[in-house]
């Protein structure tokens, strides 16, 4: 029961709701934004307030925050059958050509696709599926898992696990048995006077040896974002996936390329393994692949994967695993219409096209500012972090919050954007203009200059 509802949207927001990954004295002082509908990359809030909404939501609305045709494929879809299982032999056509589209756009020459509600679920599942597959090979303590600091990997109890970030201590998380290498950014980790090829041969070694102390005979799969998204935006040093993929061969340790951030055009290909020329032997779908307009999430397996799993799965019968709306036919059409309208409509080509101009824009900004100390990033997903000495890479003291702030002013000015650590993302949607991008790059450097004037 409700007494003395408070009135306004943001108090509203702030009595009933609890707010996810949110900073809360910043929000309570400020209020929560509280958003009615989108324009193309803007959103607009209760109060008539546009946004340009640099973000994509959480990467995912590539398409913007209007598109027609894909309202009007959910809209047919939920007329025809408007929602069904993938359970017991039976699924909807959509699911059937979904996975068939997938497979098709996909790296592999064939391979098959599961499908859950979110990115967390689908890396959860994929770990399942390799405990299971190791444990049907006769072996069952094949079951550590790989991953990198920094990575992001989701929130479930699993993903979570293999997330490399501090936050998860509150949990009593990783589990045992999830170890984190170094993560691959050489501005940041590399040595004094260690080149960048001599920095990936360190990583190269560093796996070797984790693999060599573990057994490799214990590990059950090693995971990574081709760029890391929600870790910073952190591309990897160069040759990484070339230096580590033979180590992961020879081991016989699958590598999962979780591409929720990187997939369907974000950097700039259709999948960010192939931007990176790597072969994965799994990969992890969510976000871009329904445009961010219904809650799914895929793994789609690579040929050796699939023919392994589906012997084990014949042995004892049945795969015991499955969410209720997975492979939802709602949102199976809807990832159908959103492969189309990146794929086809001139989506990726944006990206490719505005990509350099995106870099040039960034570059230029940080250029005329003391204490931007890196910028970073590829395609349409971009960092500037901000340090105190440009020269010595010493952060800001992490009180002064100023990748907050900076977030904060740009919000008041009209920009949507992330601060990660001590960086600002922008990852903006894939319809962006020459004109919008402008528009970013001149609130954003305006909110720069503002929070440097006050903290440096
Ligand atoms: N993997 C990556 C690379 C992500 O960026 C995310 C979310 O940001 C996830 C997994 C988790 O996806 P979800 O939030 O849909 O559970």
């Amino acid at each position: 029961m409700t007494m003395n509802k408070p009135q306004s949207w943001e108090a509203r927001a702030d009595e009933y709701s609890l707010y996810g990954f949110t900073d809360l004295p910043s929000v309570h002082k400020r209020g929560a934004v509280v958003l009615t509908h989108g324009e193309g990359p803007y959103v607009v809030d209760v109060n008539g307030r546009r946004y340009l909404d640099a973000n994509s939501g959480l990467w995912n609305m590539v398409a913007g925050f209007d598109h027609k045709g894909l309202a009007e494929a959910a809209k047919a879809q939920y007329d025809k059958f408007p929602g069904y299982h993938a359970f017991f032999g039976r699924m909807s056509d959509q699911t059937v050509m979904l996975s068939e589209k997938l497979v098709e756009v996909s790296p592999f020459p064939n391979g098959k696709v599961f499908y859950t509600n979110s990115g967390s679920e689908a890396n959860d599942t994929m770990v399942k599926m390799l405990w299971f597959l190791h444990a049907s090979e006769g072996n069952p303590q094949k079951r550590k898992i790989l991953t990198r600091v920094n990575a992001y990997h989701g929130v479930t109890v699993v993903s979570a696990s293999m997330t490399g970030k501090p936050y998860n201590e509150v949990f009593g998380l990783p589990l045992d048995g999830f170890i984190h290498l170094t993560c691959p950014h050489y501005w940041r980790n590399g040595k004094e006077g260690e080149t960048e090829d001599e920095f990936t041969a360190r990583m190269a070694r560093e796996l070797e040896e984790t693999i060599e102390r573990e057994g490799a005979d214990t590990i059950a799969g090693f995971f990574a974002e081709p760029v890391m998204g929600a870790g910073g935006v952190i591309p990897p040093s160069t040759g990484y996936f070339q230096a580590i993929l033979p180590i992961l061969k020879k081991h016989d340790i699958p590598m999962i390329s979780d591409e929720v951030i990187c997939g369907f055009g974000r950097t700039g290909n259709t999948w960010g393994c192939q931007t990176y020329d790597f072969t994965p032997d799994a990969i992890i779908s969510s976000k871009n692949l329904t445009a961010g307009l219904f809650p799914m999430g895929a793994v789609i397996l690579g040929p050796d994967l699939s023919e392994r799993l589906q012997a084990a799965i014949e042995k004892i019968e049945e795969f015991p695993h499955g969410f209720t709306a997975s492979g939802h036919p709602v949102g199976c059409a809807i990832a159908l219409k959103a492969i189309d309208v990146v794929m086809n409509e001139g989506l990726a080509e944006n990206v490719q096209r505005l990509a350099p101009r995106m870099e040039a824009g960034l570059r230029a900004i940080m250029d005329r500012s003391d204490h931007i100390g890196e910028l970073r990033g590829i395609g349409f997903m971009w960092a500037l972090e901000a340090v105190k000495d440009k020269a010595t890479k010493t952060p800001f003291d992490g009180d002064l919050s100023v990748s907050e702030r900076i977030a904060n002013t740009c919000t008041d000015l009209g920009l949507i954007c992330r601060p990660l650590g001590q960086s600002i993302v922008l990852c903006p949607p894939f319809v962006l203009t020459e004109d919008q991008m402008d528009e970013m790059f001149d609130k954003l450097e305006q909110a720069l200059n503002k929070v440097f004037a006050e903290v440096a």
